[in-house]
């Protein structure tokens, strides 16, 4: 289905749109964001949290009526789907790109002007260079359990039991909480199995490396359950869902024309060629006691994505967009968001429209023409300085897109 993380992981709290009080981030994303909370009958949090509880303003979304509208919008622009399909290889073509696809029944060949990768690990970058950690974040495995009260647990109780069956290693720290170095189990049951595991190592960049993360995620899942299911209070536990795949936080990044580094980040650097606001804390999850490294914003900072940070450095119409645009490692680990992935994902298809239509190269497209484009579909631009260009009509519906 549609939706990457947020339907196939459960990552379903997509952020952040924005920053001190103002919105920051809007267009497509957000519109499919808020047609699903207004489609359940939800309410959208005020966005008025501080900084330091940055996650508040996260809109919490149902991921099931997300895929659904998913489908619907892009089926009613004009799009063709094809889906369980998996890339086999990218090649050169005449004028831009041959692309190979493996479907349920064999090979299929496509060609395209421009071309964008939106694999989340930069699979589709033909050939040019990515950057891979020597150890990627730990991922997780999201599901939701009930069965219990919280409130008349012997939580005590439950982690020296935990400790036990740690201390004989049949049981991780981190298959309970993100904290690597005690039992926590409290975290787990009190967030009810929602983003508190950390699945580790994680190198999710091809088949090989996905198929350890999956069956690494669902070992801890089940000797967590079994352990559970043998304490007081917690005979009934039961299980409502468990995601289809484990979330991923990192895998490769593109070598790009210009690169968003930690100083650029926390420093809320306003590009020249800047095309959409990001903004989250730096947000690396790692295995020390605490299990993540934040680092909060100074006030007022709005950092920004260049368009360079989504060309792979040397080609020509190939683009990427979402977490796997050209950035460092800590930068990385806040621009990966869900608000900031929609935002270059929305980007990156005005770019690609563009270019079919003119015939001009993705990086040389008129600013003026592409922020034409994304604001027609109520995107936000930084607001750069003014470059001067030529006034261009009205673009073509987003049907086109
Ligand atoms: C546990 C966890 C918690 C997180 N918490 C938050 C949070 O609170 N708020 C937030 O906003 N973000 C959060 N994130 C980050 C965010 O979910 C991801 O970084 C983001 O969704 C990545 O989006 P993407 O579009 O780049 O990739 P993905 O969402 O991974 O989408 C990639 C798509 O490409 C497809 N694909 C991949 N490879 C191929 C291939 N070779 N051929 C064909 N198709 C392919 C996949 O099936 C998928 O549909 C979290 C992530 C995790 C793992």
């Amino acid at each position: 289905m549609l939706g990457g993380a947020i339907t196939m992981g459960s990552v379903r709290w997509p952020g952040l749109f924005h920053a001190w009080e103002r919105q920051v981030i809007a267009g497509i994303g957000w519109d499919l964001i808020t047609r699903c909370v207004a489609e359940c009958g939800d309410t959208l949090p005020a966005f008025d949290a501080p900084h330091d509880f940055f996650f508040c303003n996260q809109v919490h979304i149902n991921p099931a009526i997300y895929a659904a509208l998913c489908d619907e919008c892009v089926l009613s622009a004009g799009v063709t789907l094809l889906l369980h399909t998996m890339l086999a290889a990218v090649e050169t073509a005449d004028d831009g790109w041959r692309v190979t696809l493996c479907t349920k029944d064999g090979l299929e060949t496509i060609t395209t002007r421009v071309l964008i990768d939106c694999t989340g690990d930069a699979n589709a970058v033909a050939g040019y260079p990515i950057q891979v950690s020597d150890e990627c974040q730990p991922a997780t495995l999201v599901c939701r359990i009930a069965g219990y009260d919280l409130a008349t647990l012997d939580l005590d109780a439950i982690n020296r039991a935990f400790d036990a069956e740690v201390r004989a290693g049949r049981l991780r720290y981190t298959d309970a909480s993100w904290n690597a170095d005690r039992a926590n189990v409290g975290a787990w049951l009190n967030q009810a199995g929602q983003n508190i595991n950390h699945i580790h190592p994680c190198n999710a960049c091809d088949s090989r490396g996905k198929t350890q993360v999956e069956l690494a995620g669902r070992a801890s899942f089940l000797r967590l359950f079994r352990f559970l299911r043998a304490q007081p209070g917690l005979e009934a536990l039961r299980v409502e869902y468990l995601a289809a795949e484990c979330g991923v936080r990192e895998s490769a990044t593109i070598v790009g024309k210009a690169t968003v580094t930690t100083d650029d980040f926390t420093g809320g650097r306003l590009w020249d060629d800047a095309v959409c606001y990001t903004f989250y804390p730096i947000d690396l999850h790692n295995l020390s006691p605490e299990g993540v490294e934040i680092q909060l914003l100074e006030e007022g900072v709005v950092p920004t994505v260049p368009r360079r940070a989504l060309l792979p450095a040397g080609s020509r119409n190939l683009l990427t967009a979402g977490r796997c645009i050209a950035s460092d490692r800590l930068a990385n680990s806040a621009l990966r968001v869900q608000a900031t992935c929609m935002a270059t994902g929305q980007v990156a298809g005005a770019l690609a429209a563009l270019a079919t239509q003119t015939g001009i190269e993705v990086e040389e497209l008129p600013l003026p023409m592409v922020d034409e484009l994304l604001l027609a579909h109520g995107a936000i631009i930084p607001e750069r300085q003014a470059t001067a260009g030529p006034a261009y009509g009205a673009m073509s519906p987003l049907s086109t897109v």
